[in-house]
C-alpha cells in the first residue's frame, strides 16, 4: 500500500470514479456528471478491461449506499440548519430534502455505485502492468 503513488490512492479513485481495478481508466464518459447521460456507466473499464456490469442487477445494492449517503448528507445539512436558523420549519426541511436528493442525484449515484463495485473489484496494480481483460 505504501509504494502506491497519491494519484492512484483508494480515495483518489472513488472520489473521481475510476477503475477499482486499476484505479486508472473512468467508469464514466467524461462530461457527463450533470447531464441526462449521467447514469449511462461504460461497460467495462477502457484502460483494463475490468466489466463494470457483470450481471443484470448487480448495482441493485448500490442503492443502499445511496440511501445511507441520502440520510447522511440530510444529517449534516439538518445540523448546519440547525446552528443557523432559530427554528427549522418543515418547509426549510422538504427544501433540504430537494437539494440532497436532486441536486446530488449525479455525485450520489456514482459514489454509490464505484463504493458498491469496491466490494467485488480490488486493486491490482497500473492498468500497463496487469493483463487486460477481454472486452464482452
Ligand atoms: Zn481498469
Amino acid at each position: 500500500m505504501s509504494t502506491m503513488s497519491q494519484k492512484r490512492s483508494f480515495l483518489y479513485s472513488v472520489v473521481n470514479v475510476k477503475c477499482l481495478r486499476c484505479r486508472e481508466g473512468n467508469m464514466f464518459p467524461k462530461g457527463t456528471l450533470y447531464s441526462t447521460k449521467f447514469a449511462d456507466m461504460n461497460k467495462a473499464c477502457p484502460c483494463c478491461g475490468q466489466v463494470f456490469e457483470p450481471e443484470v442487477g448487480y448495482y441493485y445494492g448500490a442503492m443502499y449506499v445511496s440511501f445511507a449517503f441520502n440520510v447522511a448528507i440530510f444529517l449534516v445539512g439538518f445540523f448546519i440548519l440547525y446552528q443557523l436558523v432559530e427554528e427549522v420549519t418543515m418547509l426549510m426541511m422538504m427544501g433540504l430534502m430537494a437539494v440532497t436528493v436532486v441536486v446530488l442525484l449525479p455525485v450520489i449515484f456514482r459514489l454509490s455505485r464505484v463504493l458498491w463495485i469496491n466490494i467485488f473489484i480490488h486493486y491490482e496494480g497500473p492498468c500497463d502492468q496487469i493483463p487486460k481483460k477481454a472486452h464482452s
